[in-house]
């Protein structure tokens, strides 16, 4: 499996360090808000990545992607809703576990939130570990990490070590590129903030050792195999939590450092600041299904950026019925004699496909490699020279194929479930009736469109109105 590390900025052989499994960290999402089809992006490429370690090359994975549920967001959202933090995050993470079903995501083996009290107690040991080396100073009941006491400081962003600032501090979670100051690890108690003592003093973590912590503690001794999240997070984030980690154990953090470039629209970055967000319900809402951002979203490389249209999810839908109608036009297939040529076809694309997941996740000639199959199965079942057995080793294919994208078995579970849920189907068909009992037909044509536009289709009789799957 060769994998891009930003650290070395080429594309390296990857193999786990230990035991046959990768230990691999994601940054997961701040949770103050729904996250958007953007922060979705990077998860479903990390997806693919964990699924391609686990099914193309065979390994076991441990994998965690934290929760950020304390930091200046979070606590001014929970402070803006009257809520308790807990109360106000959880929320967020519940919408997140929804969404994360809905796009395929695989549940990975760890899911830590900062504010859990083993981790926050992970983080003051790091820190205690920090001040034993000499990399910690105290300013106003703040902890600060000194950048200075960390020459290699810039290694994965390349900093320019004229951009760095030593000895000017930033206590902010977010902050400009190229501002390199030392940070904050742990912050004293403000009004109105949440407070925890876990002995480096009464306050609250900064979000950086937040990261650096929750690998450490769940993944075992550094060096942990590899740690990804979006470009974004490569400064200050990763250099920061590569200064904590380094600093606290005089280990290497991470051996590979992968980065996924950004969802842009109007060829700027989907972000919450900018306004320009959309969510899965919006994707719902235009009457696309969620299998097609799956598809959109990780058809194209990872490491290029990606501008989002509604033309663009159209395609996707285009290309991914094409799948599905192989697969449906499959099990029509009955007797007939297998042929050795179609054997070898299908291992060719099993090969081909393999060789491209295994090149930095080169999905794009995966798929090639896909829709190339599907184009000679179809001509070989229209001249009639496809067998039983034979369609079964294409379908056995597939399955491979979608181990991997899990594009197939998402519009395999889409297609059990409604897309609207059965509760709300029956209140629009009661609404709709009303409507037509008071004669007010626009109304009533009006709902059973809105249905329809869902995928959702009302059907008169004179024994009454069913619903149906589009
Ligand atoms: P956040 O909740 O802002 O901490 O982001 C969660 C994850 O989503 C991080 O790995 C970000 O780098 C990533 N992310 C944020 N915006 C985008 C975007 N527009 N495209 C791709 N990834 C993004
Ligand atoms: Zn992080």
């Amino acid at each position: 499996m060769r994998l891009f590390n930003t650290l070395t900025r080429r594309e390296e052989e990857f193999a786990p360090a230990r035991h046959g499994t990768v230990r691999m960290y994601t940054c997961g999402l701040t949770v103050y808000a729904r996250g958007h089809i953007g922060n979705f992006r990077t998860f479903v490429c990390m997806d693919v990545l964990r699924r391609s370690l686990k099914y193309v090359a065979g390994w076991d994975m441990h994998h965690v992607v934290n929760f950020t549920d304390v930091d200046d967001k979070t606590i001014a959202g929970a402070e803006r809703e009257q809520l308790s933090l807990r109360a106000y995050t959880d929320r967020h993470i519940d919408a997140f576990f929804e969404d994360a079903e809905a796009l395929g995501l695989e549940r990975v083996e760890d899911m830590p939130r900062a504010t859990d009290p083993e981790n926050l107690q992970a983080m003051a040991d790091v820190i205690g570990a920090l001040d034993e080396r000499g990399h910690t100073y105290r300013s106003d009941g703040s902890i600060y990490f000194k950048i200075s006491t960390f020459p290699e400081y810039g290694k994965l962003a390349r900093l320019d070590h004229a951009g760095i600032q030593v000895g000017a501090r930033v206590d902010a979670d977010s902050y400009t590129k190229e501002d390199a100051r030392d940070f904050v690890l742990w912050k004293a108690t403000k009004p109105n903030e949440p407070t925890w003592d876990y002995g480096v003093g009464a306050g609250r973590p900064g979000w950086h050792i937040e990261c650096s912590a929750m690998a450490l503690r769940l993944l075992g001794e550094a060096p942990i195999d590899i740690h990804a999240g979006g470009v974004d997070l490569i400064f200050p984030h990763h250099e920061n939590e590569i200064a904590q980690s380094e600093g606290a154990t005089g280990r290497q953090f991470s051996r590979f450092w992968v980065h996924v470039e950004h969802l842009l629209v109007d060829d700027r970055k989907m972000s919450k600041s900018l306004g320009n967000v959309y969510s899965l319900q919006d994707v719902r809402d235009r009457g696309h299904r969620i299998s097609a951002l799956r598809y959109l979203l990780l058809s194209a490389h990872y490491r290029k950026q990606l501008n989002f249209t509604w033309t663009g999810l159209e395609q996707a839908e285009e290309a991914l019925r094409r799948l599905t109608d192989l697969l449906v036009r499959l099990k029509t297939v009955r007797g007939g004699e297998p042929h050795a040529e179609i054997a070898q076809r299908v291992n060719e694309a099993r090969r081909a496909f393999d060789t491209a997941l295994g090149s930095d996740l080169n999905i794009a000639a995966g798929l090639a490699a896909m829709f190339d199959l599907v184009r000679a199965i179809n001509s070989a079942i229209d001249l009639k020279q496809l067998g039983e057995a034979d369609a079964a080793l294409v379908a056995a294919a597939f399955e491979h194929f979608d181990k991997v994208l899990g594009i197939l078995s998402l519009r395999r579970a889409e297609d059990e479930q409604p897309a609207v849920p059965v509760p709300e189907i029956e209140h629009m068909m009661e609404q709709r009736q009303a409507a037509r009992r008071r004669r007010d037909f626009a109304e009533a044509d009006r709902v059973r469109q809105a249905l329809a536009d869902r995928g959702v289709l009302l059907e008169d009789s004179p024994q009454g109105t069913r619903w149906k799957r589009k």
